[in-house]
Protein backbone atom coordinates (compact mmCIF):
# COMPACT_ATOMS: atom_id res chain seq x y z
CA UNK A 1 0.00 0.00 0.00
CA UNK A 2 1.16 3.56 -1.06
CA UNK A 3 2.17 5.88 2.26
CA UNK A 4 -0.06 9.07 3.12
CA UNK A 5 3.17 11.26 1.34
CA UNK A 6 3.66 8.89 -1.56
CA UNK A 7 4.82 11.23 -4.15
CA UNK A 8 5.88 14.46 -2.25
CA UNK A 9 9.47 15.98 -1.94
CA UNK A 10 9.15 17.42 1.77
CA UNK A 11 11.99 19.67 2.94
CA UNK A 12 12.15 19.56 6.90
CA UNK A 13 14.07 22.43 9.02
CA UNK A 14 15.27 21.55 12.46
CA UNK A 15 16.00 17.43 11.30
CA UNK A 16 18.75 16.89 13.11
CA UNK A 17 16.67 16.17 16.62
CA UNK A 18 13.78 16.46 18.17
CA UNK A 19 10.26 17.17 17.02
CA UNK A 20 11.98 17.69 13.09
CA UNK A 21 13.72 14.32 13.49
CA UNK A 22 10.59 12.22 14.69
CA UNK A 23 9.40 14.37 11.77
CA UNK A 24 11.85 12.88 9.34
CA UNK A 25 11.86 9.45 10.12
CA UNK A 26 7.59 9.78 9.86
CA UNK A 27 7.42 11.44 6.70
CA UNK A 28 10.01 9.13 5.51
CA UNK A 29 7.97 6.00 6.23
CA UNK A 30 4.83 7.56 4.46
CA UNK A 31 6.71 7.46 1.40
CA UNK A 32 7.98 11.29 1.22
CA UNK A 33 11.08 12.00 -0.11
CA UNK A 34 12.55 13.83 2.29
CA UNK A 35 15.34 16.60 2.97
CA UNK A 36 16.47 17.41 6.23
CA UNK A 37 18.34 20.92 7.13
CA UNK A 38 20.32 21.69 9.95
CA UNK A 39 23.13 23.14 11.64
CA UNK A 40 24.68 20.12 13.20
CA UNK A 41 26.22 17.97 10.32
CA UNK A 42 26.57 15.10 13.11
CA UNK A 43 23.34 14.80 13.80
CA UNK A 44 22.45 14.95 10.02
CA UNK A 45 25.24 12.32 8.63
CA UNK A 46 23.68 9.57 11.46
CA UNK A 47 20.11 10.52 10.38
CA UNK A 48 20.84 9.79 6.56
CA UNK A 49 22.61 6.80 7.51
CA UNK A 50 19.56 5.49 9.49
CA UNK A 51 16.49 6.58 7.54
CA UNK A 52 17.56 7.14 3.93
CA UNK A 53 16.63 10.84 3.48
CA UNK A 54 18.63 13.58 1.80
CA UNK A 55 20.36 16.03 4.72
CA UNK A 56 22.06 19.30 4.23
CA UNK A 57 23.79 21.01 6.27
CA UNK A 58 22.89 24.99 6.54
CA UNK A 59 22.87 27.57 9.01
CA UNK A 60 19.54 28.93 8.40
CA UNK A 61 20.36 32.32 10.04
CA UNK A 62 22.13 33.04 6.97
CA UNK A 63 20.09 34.41 3.55
CA UNK A 64 22.67 33.50 1.61
CA UNK A 65 22.75 29.92 2.55
CA UNK A 66 18.92 29.58 2.24
CA UNK A 67 19.14 30.95 -1.45
CA UNK A 68 21.98 28.94 -2.56
CA UNK A 69 19.79 26.14 -1.53
CA UNK A 70 16.52 26.98 -2.88
CA UNK A 71 18.49 26.91 -6.31
CA UNK A 72 19.59 23.35 -5.93
CA UNK A 73 16.43 21.92 -4.48
CA UNK A 74 14.12 21.10 -7.25
CA UNK A 75 10.62 20.51 -6.78
CA UNK A 76 9.44 20.75 -3.42
CA UNK A 77 5.61 19.99 -2.55
CA UNK A 78 5.92 20.05 1.42
CA UNK A 79 8.10 22.27 3.57
CA UNK A 80 7.84 21.83 7.47
CA UNK A 81 9.48 24.69 9.24
CA UNK A 82 10.59 23.66 12.12
CA UNK A 83 13.63 24.91 13.59
CA UNK A 84 13.31 27.28 16.52
CA UNK A 85 14.86 28.22 19.84
CA UNK A 86 14.33 28.93 23.00
CA UNK A 87 15.25 32.23 24.73
CA UNK A 88 14.81 32.01 28.44
CA UNK A 89 13.67 35.07 30.45
CA UNK A 90 11.40 38.14 30.61
CA UNK A 91 11.68 41.43 28.76
CA UNK A 92 14.16 42.36 31.72
CA UNK A 93 16.11 39.66 31.48
CA UNK A 94 16.28 38.97 27.49
CA UNK A 95 18.97 40.85 26.21
CA UNK A 96 20.02 41.86 22.74
CA UNK A 97 21.65 38.46 21.12
CA UNK A 98 19.10 36.10 22.49
CA UNK A 99 16.57 38.89 21.29
CA UNK A 100 17.99 38.67 17.74
CA UNK A 101 18.83 35.10 17.45
CA UNK A 102 15.21 34.22 18.29
CA UNK A 103 13.79 36.67 15.53
CA UNK A 104 16.79 35.29 13.27
CA UNK A 105 15.67 31.81 13.73
CA UNK A 106 12.02 31.40 14.62
CA UNK A 107 10.89 34.03 11.95
CA UNK A 108 13.01 35.38 9.60
CA UNK A 109 14.32 32.23 8.00
CA UNK A 110 10.84 31.26 7.35
CA UNK A 111 10.78 34.23 5.58
CA UNK A 112 13.66 33.71 3.65
CA UNK A 113 12.68 29.75 3.04
CA UNK A 114 9.57 30.37 1.85
CA UNK A 115 10.27 33.11 -0.39
CA UNK A 116 12.66 31.19 -2.06
CA UNK A 117 10.29 27.70 -2.23
CA UNK A 118 6.59 29.46 -2.56
CA UNK A 119 6.82 30.49 -6.08
CA UNK A 120 7.69 26.90 -7.66
CA UNK A 121 4.77 25.77 -5.22
CA UNK A 122 2.67 28.19 -7.14
CA UNK A 123 3.41 27.55 -10.39
CA UNK A 124 2.86 23.81 -9.80
CA UNK A 125 -0.45 25.00 -8.03
CA UNK A 126 0.09 23.07 -4.77
CA UNK A 127 2.35 23.01 -1.82
CA UNK A 128 1.58 22.71 2.16
CA UNK A 129 3.81 24.66 4.33
CA UNK A 130 3.52 24.19 7.89
CA UNK A 131 5.13 26.00 10.56
CA UNK A 132 6.21 25.77 13.86
CA UNK A 133 4.63 27.95 16.51
CA UNK A 134 3.87 26.93 20.51
CA UNK A 135 1.06 27.86 23.14
CA UNK A 136 3.91 29.72 24.74
CA UNK A 137 2.78 32.12 21.49
CA UNK A 138 -0.36 34.20 21.10
CA UNK A 139 -2.17 31.47 22.29
CA UNK A 140 -0.83 31.79 25.67
CA UNK A 141 1.55 33.68 28.33
CA UNK A 142 3.64 31.85 29.43
CA UNK A 143 5.92 32.56 32.31
CA UNK A 144 10.21 33.46 31.06
CA UNK A 145 9.59 33.31 27.13
CA UNK A 146 9.55 36.78 26.16
CA UNK A 147 11.30 36.50 22.97
CA UNK A 148 10.50 33.24 22.65
CA UNK A 149 6.43 34.18 22.69
CA UNK A 150 6.83 36.92 20.57
CA UNK A 151 8.44 35.49 17.86
CA UNK A 152 5.78 32.25 18.05
CA UNK A 153 2.92 34.59 17.67
CA UNK A 154 4.82 35.95 14.93
CA UNK A 155 4.94 32.91 13.57
CA UNK A 156 0.82 32.43 13.63
CA UNK A 157 0.56 35.62 11.60
CA UNK A 158 2.70 34.99 9.36
CA UNK A 159 1.21 31.52 8.77
CA UNK A 160 -2.51 32.75 8.60
CA UNK A 161 -1.21 35.73 6.20
CA UNK A 162 0.18 33.54 3.58
CA UNK A 163 -2.68 31.17 4.16
CA UNK A 164 -4.99 34.08 2.81
CA UNK A 165 -2.65 35.67 0.21
CA UNK A 166 -2.16 31.46 -1.31
CA UNK A 167 -5.34 30.19 -0.26
CA UNK A 168 -6.56 30.23 -4.20
CA UNK A 169 -3.22 28.79 -5.97
CA UNK A 170 -3.25 25.66 -4.48
CA UNK A 171 -0.97 26.61 -1.15
CA UNK A 172 -2.05 25.62 2.26
CA UNK A 173 -0.07 27.00 5.32
CA UNK A 174 -1.06 25.74 8.58
CA UNK A 175 0.98 25.76 12.06
CA UNK A 176 1.37 23.66 15.02
CA UNK A 177 1.06 24.88 18.32
CA UNK A 178 2.81 22.44 21.04
CA UNK A 179 2.71 22.29 24.54
CA UNK A 180 6.05 21.00 26.69
CA UNK A 181 7.45 17.94 24.10
CA UNK A 182 10.03 15.79 25.92
CA UNK A 183 13.08 16.52 23.31
CA UNK A 184 16.61 16.70 23.87
CA UNK A 185 16.99 20.39 24.32
CA UNK A 186 13.82 20.31 26.79
CA UNK A 187 16.10 18.61 29.11
CA UNK A 188 18.82 20.46 28.49
CA UNK A 189 16.71 23.46 29.60
CA UNK A 190 15.56 21.47 33.05
CA UNK A 191 18.79 20.77 33.44
CA UNK A 192 20.02 24.76 33.61
CA UNK A 193 17.36 25.11 36.12
CA UNK A 194 18.78 24.78 40.07
CA UNK A 195 16.53 21.90 40.40
CA UNK A 196 16.15 19.60 37.60
CA UNK A 197 13.23 17.28 39.08
CA UNK A 198 10.88 20.24 40.35
CA UNK A 199 11.20 21.87 37.04
CA UNK A 200 10.32 18.62 35.23
CA UNK A 201 7.59 18.01 37.80
CA UNK A 202 6.42 21.72 37.10
CA UNK A 203 6.19 21.42 33.20
CA UNK A 204 4.26 18.14 33.98
CA UNK A 205 1.73 19.48 35.74
CA UNK A 206 0.44 22.05 33.96
CA UNK A 207 -0.79 19.65 31.09
CA UNK A 208 -3.55 17.68 32.47
CA UNK A 209 -2.71 14.81 31.15
CA UNK A 210 -0.52 14.76 33.25
CA UNK A 211 2.55 13.79 30.84
CA UNK A 212 5.09 15.87 27.94
CA UNK A 213 4.00 15.12 24.70
CA UNK A 214 5.93 12.74 22.95
CA UNK A 215 7.61 13.74 19.36
CA UNK A 216 5.68 11.04 17.54
CA UNK A 217 2.30 12.51 18.52
CA UNK A 218 3.39 16.06 16.89
CA UNK A 219 5.12 14.35 13.76
CA UNK A 220 1.60 12.23 13.51
CA UNK A 221 0.39 15.96 12.86
CA UNK A 222 2.84 17.28 10.61
CA UNK A 223 2.32 14.28 8.32
CA UNK A 224 -1.32 14.82 8.45
CA UNK A 225 -1.06 18.27 7.34
CA UNK A 226 1.56 17.37 4.88
CA UNK A 227 -0.84 14.70 3.33
CA UNK A 228 -4.06 15.38 1.17
CA UNK A 229 -6.17 14.51 3.99
CA UNK A 230 -6.07 17.70 5.52
CA UNK A 231 -6.72 19.43 1.89
CA UNK A 232 -9.65 21.36 3.10
CA UNK A 233 -7.21 23.33 6.15
CA UNK A 234 -5.52 25.68 5.74
CA UNK A 235 -4.67 29.24 7.97
CA UNK A 236 -5.35 27.67 11.27
CA UNK A 237 -3.19 27.23 14.66
CA UNK A 238 -3.43 23.42 15.08
CA UNK A 239 -2.88 23.04 19.12
CA UNK A 240 -1.70 20.08 20.63
CA UNK A 241 -0.78 20.27 24.10
CA UNK A 242 -2.21 17.78 26.32
CA UNK A 243 -5.09 19.82 27.40
CA UNK A 244 -2.95 23.12 28.88
CA UNK A 245 -4.34 25.61 26.68
CA UNK A 246 -8.27 23.91 27.21
P1 LIG B 1 15.49 20.97 19.35
O1 LIG B 1 15.98 22.22 19.98
O2 LIG B 1 15.65 19.69 20.10
O3 LIG B 1 16.11 20.82 17.92
C1 LIG B 1 16.23 21.93 17.09
C2 LIG B 1 17.02 21.55 15.86
O4 LIG B 1 17.23 22.76 15.12
C3 LIG B 1 18.39 20.97 16.22
O5 LIG B 1 18.66 19.81 15.45
C4 LIG B 1 19.34 22.10 15.87
O6 LIG B 1 20.63 21.67 15.46
C5 LIG B 1 18.59 22.81 14.74
N1 LIG B 1 19.04 24.20 14.60
C6 LIG B 1 19.29 25.08 15.60
N2 LIG B 1 19.76 26.23 15.09
C7 LIG B 1 19.81 26.07 13.74
C8 LIG B 1 20.23 26.90 12.67
N3 LIG B 1 20.69 28.14 12.87
N4 LIG B 1 20.15 26.42 11.41
C9 LIG B 1 19.70 25.17 11.19
N5 LIG B 1 19.30 24.33 12.17
C10 LIG B 1 19.35 24.78 13.43
O7 LIG B 1 14.01 21.24 18.95
P2 LIG B 1 12.61 20.73 19.47
O8 LIG B 1 12.52 20.88 20.95
O9 LIG B 1 12.29 19.46 18.81
O10 LIG B 1 11.74 21.90 18.83
C11 LIG B 1 11.52 21.97 17.43
C12 LIG B 1 10.58 23.13 17.19
O11 LIG B 1 9.40 22.94 17.96
C13 LIG B 1 11.15 24.49 17.59
O12 LIG B 1 10.73 25.48 16.68
C14 LIG B 1 10.52 24.71 18.95
O13 LIG B 1 10.40 26.08 19.28
C15 LIG B 1 9.15 24.09 18.74
N6 LIG B 1 8.49 23.69 19.99
C16 LIG B 1 9.09 22.79 20.81
C17 LIG B 1 8.44 22.45 22.00
C18 LIG B 1 9.06 21.47 22.97
O14 LIG B 1 8.52 21.35 24.09
N7 LIG B 1 10.10 20.77 22.61
C19 LIG B 1 7.20 23.03 22.32
C20 LIG B 1 6.64 23.94 21.44
C21 LIG B 1 7.28 24.26 20.24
Amino acid sequence: MLGRLAGKHAIITGGGQGIGRASVERFVAEGATVTALDVNAAALDELGQQCGCATHVIDLTDKNAIAEFATTAGEIDVMFLCAGYVATGTILSCDEEDWNLSFDLNISAMYHLTRAVLPGMVDRRQGSIITMSSVASSVRGVPDRFAYATTKAAVIGFTKAIAADFVTQGIRCNAICPGSVATPSLEDRMHATSDYNATRAAYVARQPMGRLGDVREIANLAVYLASDESSFTTGQCHIIDGGWSN
